[in-house]
């Protein structure tokens, strides 16, 4: 009897090893606020490659608003930011007083926020172990809603040692290796927030994190993964210049009511008493000039920004190159106005982002339209062959064609 049982737990380690060995590798690489237009300036030979050897959309689509969190966390759950909980950088949760930031460490760890389920707890439910040097989300608790390995976000961590850190979970026993793996690098938006995305500051950033991606490559061939290793490079919006001279100040029109703003920029979500909803929303309509207002039930449904508790009741949404202010915010603003952002409509062309994918999984020299980011999630289920959750937005069928055999 206890030869047959330890048999039994021979056998299973066995098959979960090779199991675990079996699983591909899928890397996800994001180069944030990397405009879909940079791979074409001439500057990036290692995306060059993965075009050349792999799938390239023409561009990615981000969801509204075309902010950092809404999109890193579309991407990993497959939701729109009203289903997955991340509707901005920043929100405010009127019922219990709460206040969510992406400056705030104490609550980007808290899971209440995120509603979604990222990739990497659907798959390490498969037994899929998954690692990330840095993804919004990827630091939140309980500890089962986050990779095995993950690094608490620094701004300041060289991009050096972030691809180092993805090779040593690589280079872990089989047993303890990751298979799912995230990657995550700035200097595209800080340079592009700073100097604009025509400056030669973002065309150093692009050359910077394209030798990064070549850096990962030649690692990658050293310890003997590349042929096996899918990588999926993307960014999570575009980028476009503003100006002193596109700035609306949104307080001025309503100096006679007394309104909560947030937001601010491309984007200002303004919350009125409870009675004064429709004259605000109608000061708002009759001087609509370089924006557009909406309410939260008559938005456009391609939006998808409705259905979540902390939009509030009304929705402003700047043309593009435009600037939301408040009194305050104006002058901040102004300072910023020489640089460029993003929060812009999501299906405007400067705020696409890229998507490029490479690896045994996927076809080569293969081009390909617009891709949605939500559909993203479905994909990597695909790749690993389990199931999505079923409440996920994104689907595999609109996706699935840059998969090789599909
Ligand atoms: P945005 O305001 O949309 O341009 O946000 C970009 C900024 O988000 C980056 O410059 C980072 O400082 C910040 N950021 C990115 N990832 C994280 C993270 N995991 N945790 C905290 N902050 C982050
Ligand atoms: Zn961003
Ligand atoms: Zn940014």
């Amino acid at each position: 009897m206890k030869k047959i049982f330890l048999l039994a737990v021979v056998f299973i380690f066995i098959t979960n090893a090779t199991s675990a060995q079996s699983q591909p590798y899928v890397i996800l690489i994001s180069f944030d606020g990397f405009r879909w237009d940079y791979p074409d300036r001439g500057l990036s030979p290692n995306i060059e490659l993965m075009k050349e050897n792999g799938v390239a959309a023409s561009s990615l689509r981000p969801c509204f608003p075309s902010k950092t969190f809404p999109n890193h966390y579309a991407i990993v759950t497959g939701m729109y930011p009203e289903n997955n909980g991340l509707i901005a950088n920043s929100m405010y949760d009127p019922y219990h007083h709460r206040k969510y930031a992406l400056s705030d460490s104490v609550a980007v760890k808290d899971g209440r926020w995120y509603l979604g389920e990222a990739f990497w707890e659907t798959a390490e439910r498969n037994g899929i172990t998954t690692a990330s040097y840095f993804w919004p989300g990827s630091e939140m608790n309980p500890a089962y809603r986050r990779p095995t390995y993950f690094e608490h976000y620094d701004h300041a961590k060289p991009l050096q040692d972030r691809v180092e850190g993805i090779i040593h979970w690589l280079t872990l026993p089989p047993n303890q290796r990751p298979h799912f793996l995230t990657l995550y690098m700035e200097r595209t938006d800080d340079n592009g927030h700073h100097y604009g995305p025509e400056s030669k500051e973002v065309n150093e950033a692009i050359r910077l994190q394209d030798n990064m991606l070549g850096l990962l490559f030649s690692e990658l061939k050293r310890i003997n993964l590349f042929d096996s290793t899918n990588i999926i490079l993307v960014s999570d919006h575009g980028m476009s210049g503003v100006s002193k001279t596109r700035m609306v100040n949104i307080e001025k029109i309503l100096e006679d009511y007394k309104v909560h703003y947030q937001q601010g920029g491309p984007i200002m979500f303004i919350q009125p008493k409870a009675d004064e909803v429709e004259e605000v929303y109608n000061r708002l309509l009759k001087k609509e000039e370089h924006y557009n207002v909406y309410t939260k039930e008559n938005i456009p449904a391609r939006f998808h920004f409705s259905k979540n508790p902390f939009i509030p009741e009304i929705i402003l949404s700047a043309d593009l190159g435009w600037s939301l202010t408040t009194n305050s915010s104006e002058k901040y603003m102004m300072s910023m106005a020489d640089g460029a952002t993003h929060g812009w409509d999501n299906n405007l062309m400067d705020m696409q982002g890229i998507f490029f994918a490479m690896g045994p999984a996927f076809k080569k020299g293969y081009q390909v339209a617009t891709v949605n980011n939500i559909d993203i999630y479905p994909l990597l289920c695909k790749i690993f062959n389990i199931s999505p959750r079923s409440n996920v937005d994104g689907k595999l069928e609109n996706i699935e064609y840059v998969l090789k055999g599909r």
